[in-house]
């Protein structure tokens, strides 16, 4: 039935069950107040400890120091690839970035119109398979900031480290990865992350700023626009998504349950490895698409023997109660998606699928 869906959907992805259930339980009653979320006002001190849970929970997950403001926005990740540019980087200045796949690709387009823009590390010729080592990439240090993508959702492939820019402010898509594994957030002027993936539901996007990095804009920008207007009013310069920040909330105080960043990264790192070994045990019967040292702990990308197989791949999981499976049309192939909310059974469920298809069909 419903509850045996593994869904490895790579976003609106799984949210945690409990968090589901406890937004079920209050949906016509939160926090006592005999109204919905949906209905009360975002100006209302309800809504203002919601809003206030949430940031907090952000805060403490991170690990965020004082000087780092957090804010709570519409218009997904692709919106902050223009905002990032037109609130940090100006006509005559030179922003770098680090594209190591079609999200990144797609952030380094939209910054062209604002400023020079120059890419410092490109993984295309590779196919978007690979990432650099800390140190490979020269950062020029009068960039107004580096822009990278921690984690390439569609092709699969990850940073299983901080990037480094010394002075230059490192400007972060961390959509598909936030809260995945502890940072240092010290290392980043500014974090952004579309919510279906890790966070909560679609509609939110979250950003994590450095305090110094809101005076900078050089640009004459609307104000929902603006990071400093945001800033100023709390995220509420005009009326927020809060029926999704409310959701963040509950998914921060989940991930707090489970014992917070290091302790998910544990879990994360047993579901990613039981499915390389998968693929690597297979004699070839499976490929993954990443460089080894590259790889995704949140979305593995692999290809069977023939498109036609991977269709039917797909659709025996599908029968098995895995949906979600069907790599982006960009890439083809299998796409696992096992965010943080994706349980270490439904993982071995899929091991145990690809082991027995490859002995049907190898
Ligand atoms: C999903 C995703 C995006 C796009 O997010 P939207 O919220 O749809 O705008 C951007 N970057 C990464 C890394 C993603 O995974």
């Amino acid at each position: 039935m419903s509850d045996h869906i593994y869904n490895f959907s790579a976003g609106p992805a799984m949210m945690p069950p409990e968090v589901l259930e406890q937004a079920a339980a209050e949906l016509r009653d939160v926090r006592g107040s005999g109204m919905s979320v949906m209905e009360i006002s975002h100006r209302s001190s309800l809504f203002g400890e919601i809003l206030a849970d949430a940031e907090s929970g952000i805060r403490r997950l991170l690990g965020l120091p004082k000087n780092y403001r957090v804010l709570f926005l519409q218009g997904g990740a692709t919106l902050q690839f223009s905002m990032v540019p037109m609130n940090l980087l100006a006509p005559v200045d030179t922003a770098e970035y680090i594209v190591t796949g079609y999200w990144g690709k797609k952030a380094a387009k939209c910054a062209v119109q604002y400023g020079d823009v120059r890419t410092v590390y490109s993984g295309e010729n590779s196919g978007f398979t690979t990432v650099p080592q800390q140190g490979e990439v020269r950062v020029s240090p009068n960039a107004a900031y580096l822009h990278y993508t921690s984690n390439e959702t569609i092709d699969g492939v990850e940073f299983g480290y901080d990037l480094d820019a010394g002075s230059v402010p490192v400007v972060c898509d961390m959509s598909s990865d936030i809260l995945s594994r502890p940072i240092d957030v010290e290392k980043y002027g500014l974090i952004y992350a579309g919510a279906q993936k890790n966070l909560g539901p679609s509609g939110l996007v979250l950003v994590v700023i450095r305090e110094d990095l809101l005076d900078r804009s050089p640009h004459e920008l609307p104000d929902l626009l603006t990071y400093k207007v945001l800033a100023d009013n709390d995220s509420m310069a005009n009326t927020p998504n809060t029926w999704a920040i409310y959701l963040l909330g509950l998914v921060c105080g989940w991930l707090e349950k489970q014992g917070g960043a290091a302790a998910i990264e544990r879990v994360n790192r047993e579901k990613a490895r039981l499915l390389y070994e998968a693929i690597d045990k297979s004699d070839g019967f499976y490929s993954g698409r990443a460089a080894a040292d590259a790889r995704s702990q949140m979305n593995v990308t692999f290809s069977l023997p023939s498109a036609d197989l991977d269709a039917k791949f797909v659709k025996e999981a599908e029968a098995n109660g895995m949906s979600g499976l069907k790599g982006h049309r960009a890439v083809g192939g299998i796409r696992a998606s096992i965010y943080n909310a994706f349980p270490l059974a439904g993982v071995e469920h899929l091991v145990d699928l690809m082991s027995e298809f490859a002995r049907r069909n190898g």
